[in-house]
Formats: C-alpha cells, sequence, structure tokens
C-alpha cells in the first residue's frame, strides 16, 4: 500500500475554499481579490508550508524534551484534559498574538500576515516559518504544563484550521456564536487600519479573551484592510525582511543598552518611520506599470505549478530521499521569489531562471540517475550560454514584451 502524508491533504482543502469564495465574490459582483495580492499571499503561504516539512520534527523533538524533563503535572488524553488544552491553547494563543502587535521582536514576524489591502481565505495562508518558530516558543508552555507531544500535535492541527474561515467578506454576523467565537466579523476588524479597530480583537478561535482582557472591539463601520503604512511591493523578499531591517537602522542609531533594549521589546510605533524611506529609497525600485495579461497567465501558471510540486513533494515524504527534498524545497522557494519579481517585472528573473532550470535537472538526475540523464541536463543548461544575448532578448520579450 502507498504511504502518504494526509497532512499535504491540506493543500487541495484550502485551495478548494479560495477558489469556491473567488467564485462566489463573483457571482455577487463583489471585487475582494486584487491578482497581485493573491499570488503574493499564496506565496507567502506555500513558503511556509515548505519550510515546515523541515521543521515540524524538531518542534516534536523540543515539545517532547521539555515534557520528559520538565513536564509540572501528569496529564493524560481524556474528555476533561482535551477541553484543558482547548482553552489553555487558545489563551496563550491570544497572548503570543498580543505580543506579537506589541513588541518589535515579534511583530517583525506577524507584519507579513498583515501586508495584504486584501481581505479573503488567501490572507489567511500569509503566515512564515519565523511566525512558527515564536508561536512554537509560546506553545512550550503546554509540554511544560504536562500535556503529551502527541496531544499537542493532534490538537494544534485543529487550532490550525480554524482561523483559516474567518478571514473572509463573504460571512457576515454570525449571531449568538458572536459572544463566544472569533467569527469573521471580528477578525475583520483584527485586519483593518481604522484608528478605532486597531489593536484588537486578538483571539483564535474564542473571543472571550478579547472582552475579558479589554481588547475587544465591535465591527461597526466599514473596515479599512492592510497596514497603516501599506508596504505596496510583492517583493517576497522584502516583504519577509523590511521590518527586520527597520529594527537594525533603529539599533545601531540607539545609543546605550537601554535604548536598544528598547527597539527589540518595544512597540512597533517607537521605530522611526524614517528607516522604512531610507530603506526604500536604497533597496526597492517599483515597476509601476501594470502588468499585461499574457503575464498574469504566466504567473498563475508558475503559481499552479508550484503548488502542484508542494503538493507532491509533501504527500509523498516517505519516498522522497533528504537530497531530492531539499533540492523540491530549493525549487519552490526559487519558484516563489520569481512570482514576486515577475509581478514587480524585474529583469534579474531571467538568472534566477536560469538557475532554476539547473536545480530541474538536478531534480531529474536524482531520479533517474544515469549518464544519459547527465549529459542530456548539462547540453540542455549550457547550451543557452552560447546563445546568451539572443535568449536573455527572447526572455524578456516573452515576458515583458520587449
Ligand atoms: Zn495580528
Ligand atoms: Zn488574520
Amino acid at each position: 500500500m502507498i504511504k502518504i502524508n494526509i497532512l499535504a491533504l491540506a493543500v487541495p482543502f484550502f485551495i478548494g475554499f479560495i477558489l469556491l469564495e473567488y467564485f462566489v465574490s463573483q457571482k455577487r459582483k463583489k471585487k475582494l481579490h486584487q491578482f497581485e495580492e493573491s499570488i503574493a499571499n499564496l506565496n507567502v503561504g506555500i513558503a511556509e508550508r515548505v519550510t515546515d516539512l523541515l521543521t515540524t520534527g524538531a518542534f516534536y523533538f523540543v515539545f517532547s524534551w521539555i515534557y520528559n524533563n520538565y513536564a509540572i503535572f501528569d496529564i493524560h488524553p481524556g474528555f476533561l484534559s482535551w477541553v484543558m488544552i482547548f482553552l489553555v491553547t487558545d489563551f496563550v494563543w491570544y497572548w503570543y498574538h498580543r505580543f506579537g502587535h506589541k513588541v518589535n521582536l515579534f511583530w517583525s514576524v506577524h507584519v507579513v500576515h498583515h501586508q495584504s489591502d486584501d481581505f479573503n481565505y488567501t490572507v489567511s495562508t500569509r503566515i512564515t516559518i519565523f511566525q512558527a518558530v515564536a508561536r512554537g516558543l509560546f506553545w512550550s508552555v503546554l509540554p511544560l504544563l504536562g500535556f503529551p507531544p502527541d496531544m499537542i500535535a493532534v490538537f494544534l492541527i485543529i487550532h490550525g484550521v480554524y482561523p483559516f474561515f474567518t478571514h473572509t467578506q463573504l460571512v457576515g454576523k454570525l449571531g449568538w456564536l458572536e459572544y463566544v467565537f472569533v467569527t469573521p466579523s471580528h477578525h475583520r476588524v483584527h485586519h483593518s487600519s481604522n484608528p478605532e479597530y486597531l489593536d484588537k480583537n486578538y483571539g483564535d478561535i474564542l473571543i472571550v479573551w478579547d472582552k475579558l482582557l479589554g481588547t475587544f472591539a465591535e465591527e461597526k463601520e466599514e473596515p479599512k484592510y492592510g497596514l497603516t503604512k501599506p508596504l505596496n511591493s510583492y517583493s517576497f523578499l522584502w516583504q519577509h525582511f523590511h521590518f527586520q531591517l527597520e529594527m537594525l537602522l533603529a539599533l545601531r542609531e540607539a545609543k546605550g543598552i537601554k535604548a536598544k533594549l528598547k527597539v527589540l521589546f518595544g512597540k512597533p510605533d517607537d521605530i522611526d518611520p524614517v528607516h522604512r524611506e531610507y530603506l526604500e529609497e536604497k533597496l526597492l525600485n517599483r515597476n509601476k506599470q501594470p502588468i499585461q495579461l499574457a503575464l498574469q497567465r504566466l504567473i498563475l501558471l508558475n503559481t499552479v505549478i508550484t503548488l502542484i510540486v508542494l503538493f507532491f513533494t509533501l504527500l509523498l515524504t516517505e519516498y522522497v530521499t533528504t537530497q531530492q527534498q531539499i533540492l523540491l524545497c530549493v525549487f519552490i522557494l526559487l519558484s516563489i521569489i520569481n512570482s514576486g519579481a515577475m509581478i514587480e517585472q524585474k529583469r534579474w528573473v531571467f538568472y534566477l531562471d536560469y538557475f532554476r532550470l539547473l536545480v530541474v535537472g538536478l531534480i531529474c538526475y536524482t531520479f533517474i540517475p544515469s549518464d544519459s540523464m547527465l549529459l542530456s541536463i548539462t547540453i540542455l543548461w549550457l547550451l543557452p550560454l552560447f546563445f546568451y544575448k539572443s535568449t536573455q532578448k527572447k526572455y524578456y520579450a516573452y515576458l515583458y514584451n520587449g
């Protein structure tokens, strides 16, 4: 029997709901999706899934180590302990999320989730591996309390699925559920930059924590989605690292240990906006040209292929060697960096694509390690070098119409 990793089914499951939301919104004549935003959101999610593949084991190992050495209580799975793990996880999440907005070090990883100006299911996929690490730190409380690692692993999957469904504009208020659970209406408030909605509704499944701790706001006014100061860039790398760079500049400027600690543990508002402007000036040259339909199709195709590769890499982990897994992950990461760069119509995608071609060749070779395969790959890869200028010209003509 073929051994598959059922967690991979999350990919078609979520993509199915994303498409459903898209078609329903089209039918209702609501424009909820901008092409560039949706692709950028999906790319962040793909990167998280693929890096997660390489780190999940490490989390399980750390949780087991804490549980075996430092567990305070001896908890066994049972009805009461499942209720307890639900309440504790949700409460810990509340604090993880609140810190994520209030402490620069944590905001630097959470900010990515809030960069989109859209609000739809694709936004829920905007989670990064760094955020997963920060979250894991908070969740270390669970094995410390004595919840067995297997129980934690199962529960975190359930807890991870719920928030996907709160990222939509298609679901209105939900009656009595609004009193107890985090609903799409509550989470719309959380993703808005309206002044009265800032730093509100941190909850993941239960809204009661926000109500008890004074961070609750009801959706009254129409929300305006995205950051107070929008990013206006689809560069994958910029999205992930702009805030860390801003912090570095602020750290360099801060005099004395106290000021430096304030940069790390202070509030995001305290970072001087001048740093962002300086970095944007230095590192970003945004192309404001609207992207042609043909390029849009190409980017979409690139994303679909990446999603398919991701799905099978996750599904068949049992049959893939570590070497193949690393190469497939590199291919996926290069593909999403390329997508972002193509949206911004960067010229360097040519070099990245040429390198991506080599990675594809290496992947083929690991599956069919024969001499003739090696020879074909080498010829195919080196051939463009002889027609370097004309290949490059043709490539740009194909991609950007010149
Ligand atoms: Zn948040
Ligand atoms: Zn969210």
